[in-house]
């Protein structure tokens, strides 16, 4: 199959679909104080709930997708566009990705310095030519002749105007101790039981600088294909990258024939190294899977059962 013959989409009963986000997997909500709960959770809140009207009014889950992940972008609270953790140079660079599970177009940027919206850039380079990851100054230029919008540094939080010093404190709940905390990422089935799968994130607290972590590589932190699931990771970039985590499920699934959540669980609870991260997961039947080996895992959950949840961890017997 070459990269755009359709896939065809599962049959659907009428009007359902679903959707899983997620605001990263770091830290341990039992240390955190209530503003800092109160924060994230406010924000899941306005997101999830976005992306549960767009669906149940018929977008496209490559829509909600983009959407989705714009918002939490655009919320300091997350390790993702403007809350950005920086490298040692103190400098944000931005990795994104999405992918379409109709036909398995996707489109990814990596090392991106001035795009407020990494997700929507990374959709153009899905749209607008025949590659599919551009990195760092190739991202910026192409960036311009897309006339995305474009911020200057201090745009990104914390980052002072003189000096360039990330600040000691940062606003907004996201905490200098936790390495890897606060990437986001979002899967979604629409009525028409199609699947997409995005990831976004400022990367690793203190990265050298033109690191590239999973979240902008197809495969390793988001994938979506519609016969099977769509996938979003977050935690340790290397170990995702490591295990081709997001695509191995898929897999699994695919040539084992396992469940997503059996997929899902024998990735999260058995390859990768414990306290490494988590997932979220959406299959061509509109389940929902999230799993972590980390204390706490930011996320939310809703479908057109009525179901609408965030959680900042998951007990293993909470997947359906
Ligand atoms: N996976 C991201 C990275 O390694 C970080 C995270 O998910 O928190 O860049």
């Amino acid at each position: 199959m070459n990269a755009h013959t359709l896939i065809g989409q599962t049959p659907n009963e009428a009007g359902t679909w679903s959707i899983a986000i997620h605001g990263g997997a770091g830290g341990n909500v039992a240390d955190w104080g209530e503003q800092k709960k109160e924060t994230r959770q406010r924000g899941m809140d306005v997101a999830l709930n976005t992306g549960r009207k767009m669906l149940a009014d018929g977008a496209s889950a490559l829509d909600v997708v983009e959407v989705v992940i714009s918002i939490l972008e655009d919320d300091a609270a997350f390790n993702a566009g403007r809350g950005a953790v920086v490298n040692h140079l103190g400098k944000a660079e931005l990795d994104a990705s999405i992918m379409n599970g109709t036909d398995l177009r996707c489109g990814a940027v990596a090392g991106v310095t001035t795009v407020k919206n990494p997700v929507s850039l990374a959709r153009h380079v899905m749209e607008k030519t025949s590659h599919i990851l551009l990195v760092s100054d190739g991202a910026e230029s192409f960036a311009r002749d897309c006339k995305v919008d474009q911020v200057r540094p201090e745009y990104f939080l914390g980052f002072h105007k003189r000096g360039h010093h990330r600040l000691d404190k940062l606003p907004h709940g996201l905490d200098s101790k936790e390495q890897h905390f606060g990437t986001v990422g979002c899967v979604a089935r629409d009525q028409r039981g199609h699947l997409a799968a995005g990831t976004s994130t400022g990367g690793t607290r203190k990265k050298l600088a033109g690191r590239v972590g999973d979240s902008p590589l197809i495969g390793a932190g988001t994938y979506a294909d519609n016969r099977y699931a769509a996938i979003s990771g977050t935690g340790i970039g290397e170990e995702y990258i490591r295990h081709a985590a997001a695509y191995d499920v898929i897999a699994q699934m695919r040539y084992g024939s396992k469940s997503l959540e059996d997929a899902v669980s024998e990735m999260i609870d058995h390859r990768l190294p414990k306290q490494s991260g988590g997932m979220i997961a959406v299959g061509k039947d509109g389940s929902i899977v999230m799993r972590h080996n980390t204390p706490s895992m930011t996320c939310g959950a809703a479908s057109s059962d009525g179901r609408f949840e965030i959680r900042f961890d998951v007990p293993h017997s909470d997947n359906r």
